[in-house]
């Protein structure tokens, strides 16, 4: 699979580029799904790099654009590479584990249909869909049917 490279990357948003820098940038680029600092600080490529510089780092390139919020976890901010190989979708939080799984890409139909929402004297810039309650694999051995239950009635 495609990823982008890091050097370019850093340029691009304007971040000069430092060993440290490049490794946590390299790590985010590897992943497809979402990342906390703590999760980084745990993948064996950055057990050296201690937390706070992580988090520094992290927030320094979710302030420049290079990866974006998704939400909050108990292990903290959930974060996301922002990049073309990783467009705009929602996300499933689940209850029970915790996870946040990646759901499939919007259409152009339907990010259009969401910006239908926003009154036309707000400018936003982003869109974030978040789903909650319990993800498959809590699901255990329930019918699939059941995952109905927890939709709103129509
Ligand atoms: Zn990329
Ligand atoms: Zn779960
Ligand atoms: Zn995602």
């Amino acid at each position: 699979m495609d990823r982008c490279d890091v050097l370019t990357t850093l340029r691009k948003h304007r971040i000069s580029s430092t060993e440290q820098r490049r490794r946590i940038l390299a790590e985010i680029h590897s992943l497809d799904g979402t990342f906390t600092v703590a999760s980084l600080k745990e993948s064996g490529s950055l057990e050296r790099i201690d937390e706070a510089t992580i988090f520094r780092t992290v927030a320094l390139f979710l302030e420049r654009g290079v990866v974006r919020s998704v939400g909050d976890s108990e292990r903290g901010q959930v974060f996301e590479k922002n990049c073309e190989h990783n467009p705009a979708h929602g996300h499933f939080r689940c209850t029970v584990c915790g996870t946040w799984s990646c759901l499939p890409p919007f259409s152009g139909e339907e990010s259009g249909l969401l910006f239908t929402m926003l009154p036309d004297e707000y400018a936003a810039e982003t869109v974030s869909v978040v789903f909650q309650g319990v993800c498959p694999r809590c699901f255990g051995g329930r019918e699939t049917s059941g995952r109905r239950a927890f939709l709103p009635e129509k």
